[in-house]
């Protein structure tokens, strides 16, 4: 399949490395020049539990390409979503779907405009990427992809996505209410990548606390809330038991948000809790616990 990745960071050179492996043509679409140099020169190596797997890549900047593409994967963080795929048009056919696997909500909603709401994918994944330097990626040993459309309708492509990531080791599968999976991470993320980002705290820590874990159930019960404001019907029992397994598996993990907030980069906190409780707003269900932990986790550090 010919696909386009926007956003080649870390994710993008997993997904789009283990895609190029298994035998489609990718083109790792990004902005920044020394990314899509380092790629171009020394191509994608993805390591995971020691072993190693290399392909040579073909990057550019989205002008670089002209050919239009059949899928185009998302993969920048969600506050450059519009701006990226607005770059992007001239490759979006009549025919091209697009898909998401972002964290954080309305980058689903972007993408419809873009491709149409019929040709727009969107789902989750917990596989990790971290990039050791542009072009080397590792990536722990599980992990999965739930994906479905966003229309919720049937889509025969949805089959055919399925199968090519299945081939590139994604383990994916198709999912008919994909707003569900989408809203437990959601949730899963509100509560412990925010409470990190505040706290400073790994997963472990917040785990062994019992005032973090106070803070982590409101922020849960408050995404909750919001979500039944949009008819998706979360299982509190499904997220509790994903981040005990967190707590459990990744006690030494510093969250994304962390990460960012410790490198003074800007953090997708806006549009993971803040996104929450704005929609609360609308729907009168107030979030106060996930408001207060998103301007903290949202304010420069000094
Ligand atoms: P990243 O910062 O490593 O990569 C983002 C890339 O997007 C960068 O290379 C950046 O140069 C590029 N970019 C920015 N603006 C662009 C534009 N206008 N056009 C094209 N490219 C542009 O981020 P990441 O860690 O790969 O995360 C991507 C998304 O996946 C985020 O929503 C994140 O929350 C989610 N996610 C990450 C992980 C992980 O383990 N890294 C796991 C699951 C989900």
């Amino acid at each position: 399949m010919k696909i386009g990745v926007l956003g080649a960071g870390a994710m993008g050179q997993l997904f789009g490395g283990r895609l190029q492996l298994s035998g489609n043509d990718v083109y790792f679409i990004d902005a920044a020049p020394a990314t899509i140099q380092a790629l171009n020169s020394r191509g994608i190596t993805v390591e995971s539990e020691g072993a190693t797997s290399h392909t040579p890549v073909r990057a550019g900047t989205a002008a670089d390409f002209t050919e239009t593409l059949e899928l185009i994967i998302v993969f920048t963080k969600s506050f450059h979503t519009e701006a990226a795929v607005g770059s992007v048009r001239h490759l979006i056919s009549g025919t091209t779907f697009g898909l998401t696997l972002q964290n954080g909500l309305g980058n689903a909603d972007i993408l419809a405009r873009a491709f149409t709401p019929e040709r727009t994918l969107a789902g989750i994944t917990d596989f990790t990427a971290d990039l050791e330097q542009q072009g080397h990626i590792i990536t722990g040993p599980g992990g999965k992809v739930r994906v479905g459309t966003w229309t919720g309708t049937t889509e025969p492509f949805l089959r055919r996505l399925v199968d090519i990531l299945n081939k590139a080791g994604l383990n994916a599968s198709a999912k008919e209410a994909i707003q569900e999976p989408i809203w437990e991470k959601l949730a899963f993320n509100a509560a412990l990548n925010t409470l990190s980002a505040v706290t400073g705290q790994t997963v472990g820590q917040i785990g062994a606390s019992a005032p973090a874990r106070e803070l982590v159930a409101r922020v849960v019960d408050e995404t909750i809330a919001v979500a039944n404001t949009q008819g998706v019907h979360l299982s509190a029992e499904r997220v509790d038991a994903a981040l005990e397994n967190a707590y459990l598996y990744a006690g030494e993990h510093k969250t994304s948000m962390l990460q960012d907030r410790e490198a003074r980069r800007r953090t997708e906190a806006d549009y993971i809790g803040g996104a929450i409780v704005r929609l609360g707003e609308q729907s009168g269900v107030s979030a106060p616990v996930l408001n207060a932990l998103t301007t903290l986790a949202s304010a420069p550090i000094q």
